[in-house]
């Protein structure tokens, strides 16, 4: 009955939302500057009754709506994300997760009357680069929030993803410049202590752990062939399936551009240049949860978990409140992520009725939580 109920108000919204999604596809915006798809989502947050805090912690593209149903119970949030890709624009597809938590959202308020407690919206900013997640899991928003619930799309459905810890270190070399023919013997090559820190870190690859990923590139290395250049910057990712590891991963990488530094003649300097992501941290039962009603709303192929690839800012949710981080099939080829052929997806019928089941299973578990205080116990 309920079940019923759900479908009917999803797709009544799915119109509505697949104008905004596509819309979003043709106006990309990159991260901490989604103003346009900001400003839309708070005006229609607003007129749907919900209590908005806006530039929430201070950041300015980043939301927190509530709608309370008056009444006691338990608090339910849903995550959207709208930012884009440079180049690419939605190749990443969060276009699509931006419309499912609204759709989840505004569903829910109008079921939450029947069983109480409070639905939240929140706005999430950034996602490729410095994820607002981040400070969200830092300040304290889901001290008051009982499931963290979101969507991805992707090239399979899977109730929860596995995803890795990352760190994002930059290293900047300063030396002298001199003309590189004339005086070389005067130049300090600052571009040499970057090629030296790839090369140290190659050697150092044969003994990783097999779990680590260490990936970077150049950014600055120099301005003409005839000056002895005298700042270069690398900037490098580094990831693990655990936080321990990615620590081990990043001492010894900085050990690897000291060793260059010091072989160079140059000075280093380090700059963390994004936050760093916690790994995906699966809560088994409301999995199961979720993972029953996706099935239930016809996505009969779902996959348990995906095994652990790429990096989230939900990671960091996902270690101080019990969170859903699904993924659903975009299309019936497959596709690569942060590609402009997985940008063109997301405007397809396809990836429009894969996402409609999924936003369905993401109400029924929200609306599940909402309604038995035992079941959040179990979660808990
Ligand atoms: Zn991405
Ligand atoms: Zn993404």
């Amino acid at each position: 009955m309920i079940n019923q109920t759900i479908k009917e108000k999803v797709k009544a919204y799915m119109p509505e939302m697949k104008a905004l999604s596509d819309w979003m596809y043709e106006h990309p915006e990159l991260g901490d500057e989604e103003y346009e798809i900001y400003n839309r989502l708070v005006e229609k947050l607003k007129i749907e009754g919900f209590q908005v805090e806006e530039q929430y912690l201070g950041i300015p593209t980043c939301f927190r709506a509530e709608y309370d149903s008056g009444k006691p119970g338990r608090t339910v949030a849903y995550l959207s994300e709208y930012d884009a890709l440079p180049d690419i624009g939605h190749g990443c597809g969060h276009n699509l997760i931006c419309v499912s938590g609204l759709t989840a959202a505004l569903v829910t308020k109008a079921l939450i009357h029947e069983v109480g407690g409070k639905v939240v919206l929140l706005g999430t900013p950034a996602e490729e680069t410095n994820g607002a997640k981040v400070d969200m899991a830092d300040k304290g928003t889901f001290d008051n929030i009982d499931v963290a619930i979101m969507t991805h799309p992707g090239n399979q459905n899977f109730a929860t993803v596995g995803s890795l810890a990352m760190l994002a270190i930059e290293f900047t070399f300063k030396g002298q410049t001199a003309h590189a023919a004339a005086s070389p013997e005067k130049g300090i090559n600052a571009l040499d202590a970057v090629i030296n820190t790839f090369n140290n870190l190659n050697a150092f690859r044969e003994h990783m752990p097999s779990d680590g990923r260490i990936h970077g590139i150049i950014t600055e290395g120099g301005v003409a062939a005839n000056i002895v250049p005298d700042r270069a910057v690398a900037q490098f990712y580094v990831r693990a399936n655990e936080k321990e590891t990615v620590e081990y991963l990043k001492n010894r990488l900085i050990n690897c551009a000291k060793g260059a530094s010091l072989g160079a003649g140059t000075e280093m300097s380090i700059n963390y240049y994004e936050k760093a992501y916690d790994n995906f941290k699966t809560n088994k039962k409301l999995t199961e949860v979720y993972y029953e009603n996706a099935k239930a709303f016809g996505l009969e192929d779902i996959s348990f978990e995906r095994s652990r690839s790429g990096s989230l800012d939900a990671g960091n949710v996902s270690h101080v409140v019990p969170t859903i981080h699904s993924i659903f099939k975009l299309s019936s080829e497959e596709l690569i992520s942060h590609s402009r052929e997985f940008a063109s997806a997301t405007l397809s019928d396809y990836a429009f009725e894969s996402m409609e089941k999924t936003v369905c299973a993401m109400v029924k578990t929200g609306y599940d939580i909402l309604a038995s205080e035992g079941l959040l116990s179990l979660i808990k």
